[in-house]
């Protein structure tokens, strides 16, 4: 016992001094390049960790033996340090909007507008000689009612921002009705009625679960009524017996009770996405001229561009919205607003949507192409690896972030599964495919990884990254198995 605390404290001993570690010429090139404050942190530490594998393990660790050893060390935790985290992925999970990878891809007009924004000074609230002050949503206004007619617009950070704020401008303090069957959860704590307690408005629920009428709506108004709301349901569908009461029979109902008409839309597609396979998804456009006051929507669902809500409708609302202080709050940023002009052009030609956005690229690439790429695939990969099993499999795709949940398009699915005597599972292969260079995340089903095509939009890219992958799993296994060997000879 003695003896062990002994050579415990010995190994302490053995832990080289802090100001001995500044002295080393590498770490001191370090220091140069990197500052000391950084550095010294990073020594103190490998310094701590030493100590904790000290008391564990009574052991040290292998760099401490000497000062080239302690700068290689360093170098590595630099190394890993200086990794950035978001950094690019591979989504072929089988959700092309895939809300924990991001969402919406930009198209290269985006990416384009932004770079430069971020470079340079914009003129964002700045009069360039039109008259008065322009807002920071101008710009993006004159685009909204260009392509949806509307009056003006409000944009803020996403779309729950935008429930949030719209419902707190027009309607803190009254009542809002809102029909049973549409007090929808989001997920991530969206709540409708949440929403509702935070803007402090009073939810005031009319009908049924699966059936509500215009008279539910007309016998809830009241002098403290402020507004009617809809929200699309547009993560789950009820059928079956239903009654939904229409945006025109409403608008025409609020327009008598002096009270406004407000929709939550959700997704918001600007245009008919029955062109890509897709169901009719509830247009802003159209909502407007049904005589709808306000709508909202997100950016960055099948809009395809960034993270933003937008708000859009009559002028005099818009102005309450603009005026509120929670707007100063949710305001975007030059590189938001500059990403979502770049896509919202986009939309000034709708013939050419399916090539010019990545979403709407993925959604209606012809199966053909996904079954020749998956040929391809196979074809390269199969040469690499000795341990998986490699089938090309049909799949379906869904759209993701709660659009379309009804939607499945076929797709083509690359699928790994261990070979009888492989000792690799699926499960380890999905690992390290995570956690390479430009990691693949694909979804384990029944014991197989399943790559679904439909989400790459870059072949070239796919190809080299999971044949370069493969490879390198493969040699990790060489390893592992050399590992082992040499561990039963020693004993
Ligand atoms: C997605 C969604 C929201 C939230 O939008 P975010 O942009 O994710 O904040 C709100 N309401 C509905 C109906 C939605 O579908």
């Amino acid at each position: 016992m003695t003896q062990a605390i002994n050579s415990t404290q010995a190994l302490y001993r053995c832990l080289p001094a802090m100001d001995s570690l500044l002295l080393i010429p590498q770490v001191i090139s370090f220091i140069e390049q990197q500052g000391k404050p950084w550095i010294k942190s990073l020594l103190a530490q490998m310094l701590k960790d030493a100590r904790q594998q000290i008391a564990k393990s009574q052991s040290l660790p292998s760099w401490c033996l000497d000062s080239s050893q302690i700068a290689e060390e360093l170098a590595c935790r630099i190394v890993s340090a200086q990794r950035q985290s978001m950094t690019p992925v591979i989504n072929l999970t089988g959700t092309i909007l895939h809300t924990n990878l991001g969402r919406s891809q930009m198209c290269e007009a985006a990416i384009n507008a932004v770079t430069q924004v971020m470079r340079s000074p914009v003129p964002l609230e700045f009069d360039m000689g039109q008259g008065k002050r322009g807002h920071r949503d101008s710009a993006i206004s004159a685009l909204i009612h260009e392509l949806t007619g509307a009056d003006s617009c409000c944009i803020v950070n996403n779309n729950a921002a935008a429930v949030l704020l719209m419902l707190a401008a027009i309607s803190a303090g009254k009542e809002v009705i809102v029909s049973r069957g549409e007090l929808v959860e989001i997920g991530g704590a969206f709540r409708i009625p949440d929403i509702m307690a935070q803007a402090g408005c009073k939810l005031v629920e009319v009908g049924c679960t699966n059936r509500t009428h215009l008279k539910d709506y007309a016998a809830a108004i009241n002098d403290n009524t402020a507004a009617i709301m809809k929200v699309h349901t547009s993560n789950y569908h009820i059928s079956g017996f239903t009654k939904v009461t229409e945006e025109l029979e409403l608008a025409a109902l609020c327009k008598e009770q002096g009270i406004a008409l407000i929709s939550d839309l959700g997704s918001g597609a600007l245009t008919d996405l029955s062109r890509f396979g897709l169901s009719k998804e509830p247009m802003p456009q159209q909502m407007l001229s049904d005589g709808v006051n306000l709508v909202s929507f997100s950016g960055d669902k099948l809009l395809g561009g960034p993270q933003a809500g937008l708000v859009v409708g009559d002028a005099e609302l818009i102005a309450k919205l603009q005026a509120h202080p929670l707007k100063r709050a949710l305001r975007c940023d030059k590189m938001t607003l500059a990403a979502l002009e770049a896509t919202l052009m986009q939309y000034r030609n709708p013939q050419a949507l399916h090539s010019l956005l990545p979403i709407f690229r993925k959604l209606s690439r012809p199966l053909a192409e996904l079954k020749a790429l998956s040929l391809q695939l196979r074809a390269s990969c199969s040469i690499q690896q000795t341990q998986f099993d490699i089938t090309i499999k049909p799949c379906q795709t869904q759209v993701g972030s709660g659009s379309q949940p009804d939607v499945l398009l076929d797709s083509v699915a690359l699928c790994f599964s261990s070979k009888v005597n492989s000792q690799l599972s699926v499960l380890q292969l999905d690992k390290f495919f995570k956690a390479v260079n430009l990691p693949i995340i694909g979804r384990i089903t029944a014991n197989q990884l399943w790559l679904d095509l439909r989400g790459t939009d870059n072949d070239a890219q796919l190809i080299e990254a999971l044949t370069t992958s493969l490879i390198d799993f493969e040699q990790a296994h060489i390893n592992t198995l050399a590992t082992s060997a040499s561990v039963e000879v020693t004993l």
